[in-house]
């Protein structure tokens, strides 16, 4: 698009700094650092989370940063989050708030099975238990102490389900494609395009995306992950104001990429089409894929798989070192319909991990 880029990392050198433009690495909260980086650049947005927002508005009295820190500042934290939620009125899964790993009362009124998730600093299902029983309690709050916590009723959800709606300054907004999405551990493991779920049912999610992103007032992307609860209804669980894991298929089989549409609606460009080429799988590569011996990479994941595959398209991120949970990239799989393209999908996530018979 004819931008040159500058990426500002805590721990570089990162993999978007290794083929951008310039790279400052330095803590998020060194404001000195961050109005001298403000100070270099036309536009700032980001896409991750785990920023303290504060910091931001230092930036934000030099130059323009989309989505607005307040937005961050509301959707990285749980108890703002969910009061958020509320507060406009938005369907979400019913919540109690704890302190200090004291989650038996929000419990009780909440009953079991139900999940604790911390406020703060919590993605990847990293933050979060399952309390199915009076069992759990003790050992929740032992994980808990001292942190800020939502207490959150499970839901027994039919589907799970994500629209990426990006929104310019003037108001207009585009969603993509609503994702199905499937997760292993609390982490997203596979998305499928276009979800399985009725076309009122798609129509009531991109309602929601556009209706939040409006209200939060985004200038950029915001991701709307939703639960499809067994009665029909939508439920929103999580929001976040940047590129979502599951729009990274979108690369390869929408008109136009969740990245692209966030660099065009922070630099104030006409939203592009989110028309689907075809039906599309994307499947995470999380460093589980690489074998492992005594807690060191014993073996890489068979990449010749994927990469023989003419449907598929293998994206790596160029992380530093595999761990086990850490994603490191992913692959999209295209077809002419969804059920090739999922049995494609789902066959290539069993044959590319080392150690598995390769194809
Ligand atoms: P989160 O970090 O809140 O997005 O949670 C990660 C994943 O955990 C979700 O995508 C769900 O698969 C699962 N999960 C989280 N909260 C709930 C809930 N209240 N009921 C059922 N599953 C949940």
């Amino acid at each position: 698009m004819g931008y040159s880029v500058h990426v500002y990392e805590q721990a570089g050198p990162s993999p978007a700094g290794s083929v951008a433009y310039r790279e400052t690495v330095a803590p998020f909260d060194d404001v000195a650092a961050l109005e001298a980086f403000a100070r270099s650049v036309d536009v700032v947005t980001y896409e991750f989370e785990n920023i303290p927002s504060e910091p931001l508005e230092a930036v934000a009295r030099i130059v323009g940063i989309h989505p607005a820190p307040a937005v961050l500042g509301t959707c990285q934290n749980r108890w703002r989050e969910k009061a958020w939620l509320r507060a406009n009125g938005f369907p979400h899964a019913a919540y109690a708030e704890a302190l200090d790993g004291d989650i038996a009362p929000a419990v009780a009124r909440l009953g079991f099975p139900c999940v604790v998730k911390t406020a703060d600093f919590g993605y990847d299902g990293k933050g979060q238990m399952r309390i199915s029983g009076p069992e759990d309690l003790a050992r929740a709050a032992a994980i808990f102490r001292g942190r800020r916590c939502v207490v959150e009723q499970w839901v027994n959800f039919e589907r799970e389900i994500s629209v990426i709606c990006a929104r310019t300054a003037g108001g207009e907004t585009r969603g993509f494609p609503a994702a199905e999405n499937l997760h292993e551990n609390h982490i997203l493991d596979v998305s499928i395009v276009p979800a399985r779920v009725p076309r009122p049912v798609e129509e009531q999610a991109q309602a929601l995306a556009a209706s939040i992103a409006g209200r939060l007032g985004v200038v950029g992307l915001v991701a709307v992950e939703m639960f499809l609860s067994r009665d029909g209804g939508l439920l929103v669980n999580e929001l976040a104001p940047r590129p979502h894991n599951s729009g990274h298929w979108t690369i390869d089989a929408c008109e136009t990429s969740q990245f692209e549409q966030q660099v065009r609606a922070v630099c104030g460009l006409p939203l592009g089409p989110c028309g689907l080429r075809s039906p599309a799988v994307m499947v995470n590569i999380l460093g589980d894929a690489w074998a492992w011996a005594g807690g060191a990479v014993a073996g890489e994941p068979n990449w010749s798989c994927v990469l023989r595959e003419p449907a598929a398209k293998l994206h790596l991120y160029g992380k530093p070192e595999p761990r086990p949970g850490r994603k490191m990239g992913h692959f999209t799989v295209q077809g002419p319909d969804l059920g090739r393209a999922l049995g494609l999908a789902l066959d290539l996530k069993a044959r590319i991990r080392a150690g598995a018979t390769p194809g």
